[in-house]
């Protein structure tokens, strides 16, 4: 123990924890800056029907834009905020947007289909997330079938009684549940068949490894399991055509990633759901868009 070494106790306060430290805390007082001067903001990444090409939805992504650091990427600053509990500041603007832009869309008839919005585990957890969610839903007028949450499995496999019951309490609402990153968490075969969930999200990592026959079984694999149990199946990260291909081969339904498009700025899909006009009107779009 540091104490019982009395005057020794800096050795256990190294260098390189020490510059860990001061990092982790500038990025708190960064996020807790960005907080007081809405430097929060929302993009948007398409998700794709890999028959027909067109867009049934979207992913939320948090976005942190300085004036002086530029753009702190998720990555760095989302691990942080977890840890200080300000992910449930930011989750709530980040929802509460999500749902105003898709409400203005869905008003515009550019857009029927669903939003896909992170959540963190703390905010997952939150005793009063269901009525967090009706309040947004009720403030923004979106109905909750045009809500879809992100959750992964570590998140769930945390307490998967209490994520059960959360979760039953969610679809009840009429709110879609997708399990994000799928496979590089622990969650076992057992519990999966028990959440209420209808999307399936590849991760990215499973998707890059398709050059290979074993990569290619996996995707196979998932994908048969998330039929097996009636998810929808999502694949993430999918950066060219050949994977496309392949995801096809494999029956995935919908894609995700920069062979369509990188994530935008609301204005920015505001024009990407223009392009998309042809199919405005067509039921049979607005019904595979809410399946
Ligand atoms: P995620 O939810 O799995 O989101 C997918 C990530 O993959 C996004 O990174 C997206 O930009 C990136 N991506 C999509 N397609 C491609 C592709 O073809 N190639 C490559 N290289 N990347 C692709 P992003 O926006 O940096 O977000 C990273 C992670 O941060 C997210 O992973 C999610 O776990 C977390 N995150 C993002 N926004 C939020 C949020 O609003 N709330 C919470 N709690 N977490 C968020
Ligand atoms: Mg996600
Ligand atoms: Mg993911
Ligand atoms: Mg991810």
């Amino acid at each position: 123990h540091a104490k019982s070494e009395g005057g020794n106790r800096y050795l256990f306060f190294n260098d390189s924890m020490n510059k860990q430290a001061v990092k982790r805390l500038q990025i708190e007082n960064l996020i807790r800056h960005g907080l007081k001067e809405d430097f929060f903001t929302v993009y948007y990444q398409p998700k794709m029907d890999i028959h027909t090409g067109k867009l049934v939805g979207m992913e939320a992504l948090v976005r942190f834009i300085t004036p002086k650091r530029g753009i702190i990427s998720p990555g760095t600053f989302i691990p942080v905020a977890e840890e200080t509990g300000q992910i449930v500041e930011i989750g709530a603007i980040v929802l509460k947007k999500a749902c105003q832009d898709v409400k203005n869309w869905i008003d515009q008839e550019l857009f029927h289909g669903r939003v896909a919005v992170n959540l963190s585990a703390k905010q997952f957890m939150l005793p009063y997330l269901c009525e967090q969610i009706d309040d947004i839903l009720q403030q923004t007028e979106l109905p909750s079938y045009h809500l879809e949450l992100e959750i992964t499995e570590g998140t769930v496999m945390q307490s998967p009684t209490i994520a059960i019951d959360t979760m039953k309490k969610l679809r009840a609402r009429g709110v879609h549940l997708a399990m994000d990153d799928f496979g590089t968490g622990y969650s076992s075969l057992a519990y999966l068949k028990q959440f209420p969930l209808n999307t399936l999200k590849i991760d990215k990592a499973f998707i890059d490894d398709m050059n290979t026959a074993r990569g290619r079984n996996m995707v196979d694999t998932i994908v048969t399991i998330a039929h097996n149990l009636s998810l929808t199946v999502v694949a993430e990260g999918v950066e060219e055509k050949q994977q496309l291909l392949q995801l096809k081969q494999l029956r995935c339904e919908v894609i995700q990633g920069y062979y369509y498009s990188k994530p935008l700025s609301a204005d920015d899909f505001t024009q990407f759901l223009r392009q998309q006009q042809p199919q405005k009107k067509s039921a049979t779009v607005e019904q595979s868009a809410l399946r």
